[in-house]
């Protein structure tokens, strides 16, 4: 496959190419071009040129492509979610929950496109005040590996809907899919430019992007660290920035939940897309009065997982995206040994892929690596907490603060969830649910700015003022 820049299908300048590898066969799929930082450019260059004419189009017509595109998108479901397994391993129901959920952003900022307009105020003083909403100018994406689809759609969506253009990087081993996508907005009439999608290495074709005088903003998806240095190197020229970073989220059951509701949820919590998603439950703190029942339950859910080729009828869990991904889950197996109790899994299955096994871990004591940092893989540690004082306590105990769940059917309890959770989401009995209509974002380390509802649209543009006097 090639790179999409300025309407048209390229080679990167080096005539290098990169393998994208099924991480369940470890077989080559597909080469996409190396791009660096000359192709980043050229991409910045196209979506320069495309500006004028896609922000002076009307943001009705503007919404109009995106319907269209979002048609085209649900009308080749299985063929993009098939590619989309084979990229990035997670099971095919999942991946066509992920390419709808694109199509779902598509038409909610399209529905937003009438109501995307400024105001005006009469003065004695001044005259008129109008206040217009105006695009940002060059908009870069960049997307992590674990739904590479889905963020792509919360970065294009608003950017293209407020009259920017894009320059989207994919993750280096999942970029097939969006690159299909690209073709369905062109096929929808998009203008040549106003979305450019290049491939290649974060660290020279991603930093060329973010260090880019003519870029006005970045949307940047991944790791903490990564999202520090991006936002260093994007104040270099007084970008606009978005950060959406690593998360930690904390799951509290509370000892009058519904149990076998809340098993439900921190299974499909933790062990959806194989534990690799921003919003994962990576902590759970259950009553110590109801440990024992949960953790019993739990195990059994878990254990009736079955891993295997997310092209495979019944499989629930594909293998993790990558080989390091997979490495670092050896790892914390081996910290939590000397540490707590592996309930289930804690191994790699013999045979091809990046497979590891579901895993359920107790005992931990609450200054556990793994309950500090970030554990990005098929991991639940499980803590017994005495009280909701102490499970609050422990929930916000970390840097992190993108998600966070309590499962009660007291409603004080809720309140207090909402009102004393560290996050920039907080659901009550559920997780993990990223409607298009709801801002999403970390507080704390997570990150800055939030994605989706009108709160993204506000983060696409920028007012200018102006005082008319007659
Ligand atoms: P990563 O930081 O390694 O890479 C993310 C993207 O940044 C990739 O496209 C990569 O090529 C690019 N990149 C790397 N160096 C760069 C540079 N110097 N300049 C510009 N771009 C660069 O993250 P990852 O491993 O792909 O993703 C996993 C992480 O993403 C986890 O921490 C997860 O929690 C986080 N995440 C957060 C959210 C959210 O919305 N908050 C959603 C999904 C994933």
């Amino acid at each position: 496959m090639k790179m999409l820049i300025g309407g048209a299908w390229v080679d990167a300048s080096s005539e290098r190419t990169m393998d994208v590898v099924n991480p369940a066969t470890w077989e080559t799929i597909e080469r996409v071009p190396l791009g660096g930082p000359e192709d980043g450019g050229a991409a910045v260059e196209a979506a320069g040129e495309a500006l004028a004419g896609w922000a002076g189009q009307t943001s009705l017509d503007r919404g109009k492509v995106l319907y269209r595109t979002a048609d085209l998108v649900r009308g080749e479901v299985d063929t993009l979610a098939t590619t989309l397994v084979a990229e990035q391993g997670k099971p095919l129901r999942e991946a066509k929950d992920e390419v709808r959920g694109f199509a779902h952003i598509l038409e909610y900022y399209a529905g937003l496109a009438s109501s995307l307009m400024g105001e005006t105020l009469n003065t004695q003083a001044y005259g008129r005040i109008i206040v217009e909403k105006r695009p940002l100018g060059i908009c870069v994406g960049i997307v992590p590996w674990n739904m590479p689809v889905l963020i792509a759609g919360w970065k294009i969506g608003p950017a293209l809907l407020a009259g920017n253009t894009v320059v989207l990087k994919p993750a280096s081993t999942t970029p097939l899919t969006t690159l299909a996508i690209g073709d369905l907005f062109c096929r929808a009439g998009l203008p040549a430019g106003a979305l450019n999608i290049v491939t290649g290495p974060g660290e020279t074709l991603g930093e060329a992007l973010v260090t880019h005088p003519d870029v006005r903003k970045v949307s940047f998806t991944g790791e903490i660290g990564t999202g520090r240095h991006v936002a260093e190197a994007a104040a270099q020229t007084i970008k606009h920035v978005t950060l959406e970073l690593g998360g930690s989220d904390p799951m509290i059951v509370c000892d009058d939940a519904d149990l076998e509701a809340a098993v439900a949820g921190a299974v499909a919590g933790r062990f959806y897309n194989c534990g690799q998603t921003c919003t994962a439950v990576k902590r759970l703190f259950v009553f110590s009065s109801v440990a024992d029942r949960f953790r019993a339950l739990l195990t059994r859910k878990t254990e009736e997982i079955r891993v295997g080729n997310g092209m495979e009828a019944g499989v629930r869990m594909g293998p993790l995206n990558n080989a390091p991904g997979q490495e670092r889950m050896r790892q914390v197996v081996e910290e939590i040994e000397g540490e707590g109790r592996i309930l289930t899994g804690g191994k790699v299955p013999p045979g091809k892929g990046f497979f590891f096994e579901p895993t359920v871990v107790a005992g931990l004591a609450p200054d556990a690596l793994s309950l500090r940092e970030e554990v990005f893989g098929p991991v639940l540690p499980v803590v017994e907490v005495e009280s909701l004082d102490e499970a609050l306590q422990e929930a916000n105990s970390t840097k992190y603060g993108l998600g966070a769940s309590i499962w009660t059917k007291n409603l004080e309890r809720a309140e207090r969830g909402c009102r004393d959770l560290e996050a920039g989401i907080v659901w009550v009995n559920q997780h993990l649910k990223i409607p298009p209509e709801a801002p999403f974002g970390g507080t704390k380390w997570s990150g800055i700015g939030r994605e989706n509802g009108r709160a993204a649209l506000d983060r696409y543009t920028e007012e200018r003022s102006i005082l008319v006097r007659t």
